[in-house]
C-alpha cells in the first residue's frame, strides 16, 4: 500500500495556517496532526480539537519519553507534534498535516526530508495585523511579539518547496490542496509498479 505524505505547514501567526488547516480536512482525506501545547487554551479552543493543552512538566514527560516527532519553544511556550499517530497516519497511507513553526519544520525536514513544506504568507503586513487584532486572543504585548518576529521568519522561506499568499482564503486553499495534488501525481516507485503490471496483460 502507498504510503501517505507529510505536508509541513508554516508561516507568522495571524497568517491564516490554522484557518486554512481546517478548511483542508473539511475538503480532502487528510488529518490534522493535533499539537501539544503549554500555552493556555483561547476561549473556544478545546482540549483534543486544536491543542493537547499540558503543563510544562508533562512536556517535559514527553521529550524524555521520546513521544514527539519534534518540539519547540515558541512565544515563550512549548509546541510539539505527537510522534506515534503521525507516523502511523503516514504508515497507513493517509496524508498528514502539521502546523509548525520554521524551528519545527526544520528538525522534521532534518529527519523527514520527504516531507513537503508550505509557507503561508499574509497579503501585507496591515492585513496580518488587522487579522491578529480581530482574532481578538492575544494581548497588545503578544501581538507586537509577533509582528517583530514576521521579517525574521519570512527570511526563511527558501527551505520551502511552496509559498500561498492567504488573502482570498478560498483561493488560497485551493492553492494548497492543488500542492496536495501534485505532490500525488509526482513520478513514484507506485507508478513503476503499475506500468510492470501492463507487461502482464501483454
Ligand atoms: P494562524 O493559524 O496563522 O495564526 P489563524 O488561522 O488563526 O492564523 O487566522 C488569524 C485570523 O485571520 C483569524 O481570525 C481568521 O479567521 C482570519 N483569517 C484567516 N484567513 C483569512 C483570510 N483569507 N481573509 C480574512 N481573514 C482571514
Ligand atoms: P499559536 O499559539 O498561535 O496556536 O501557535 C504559535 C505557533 O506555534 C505557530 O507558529 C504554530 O504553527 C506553532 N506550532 C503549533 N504547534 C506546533 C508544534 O507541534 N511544533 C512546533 N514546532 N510549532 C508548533
Amino acid at each position: 500500500m502507498r504510503k501517505g505524505q507529510l505536508f509541513i505547514i508554516s508561516g507568522p501567526s495571524g497568517a491564516g495556517k490554522g484557518t486554512i488547516c481546517r478548511e483542508l480536512v473539511k475538503e480532502s482525506n487528510v488529518m490534522f496532526s493535533v499539537s501539544y501545547t503549554t500555552r493556555e487554551p483561547r476561549p473556544g479552543e478545546k482540549e483534543g480539537v486544536e491543542y493537547f493543552f499540558v503543563t510544562k512538566g508533562r512536556f517535559q514527560e514527553l521529550i524524555e519519553e521520546e513521544k514527539l516527532l519534534e518540539y519547540a519553544l515558541n512565544f515563550e511556550n512549548f509546541y510539539g507534534t505527537p510522534k506515534a499517530p503521525v507516523l502511523l497516519a503516514i504508515e497507513e497511507g493517509k496524508d498528514v498535516i502539521l502546523d509548525i513553526d520554521i524551528k519545527g519544520a526544520l528538525s522534521i525536514k532534518k529527519n523527514y526530508p520527504d516531507g513537503i513544506f508550505i509557507f503561508i504568507l499574509p497579503p501585507s503586513m496591515s492585513e496580518l495585523r488587522k487579522r491578529i487584532t480581530g482574532r481578538g486572543t492575544e494581548l497588545p504585548e503578544a501581538i507586537a511579539l509577533r509582528m517583530k518576529g514576521v521579517l525574521k521568519e519570512v527570511s526563511y522561506i527558501d527551505k520551502y518547496d511552496y509559498c500561498v499568499v492567504n488573502d482570498q482564503l478560498h483561493e488560497a486553499v485551493s492553492r494548497v490542496k492543488a500542492i496536495m495534488m501534485a505532490e500525488h501525481s509526482r513520478v513514484s516507485a507506485d507508478i513503476y509498479k503499475l506500468i510492470e503490471t501492463y507487461k502482464e496483460e501483454i
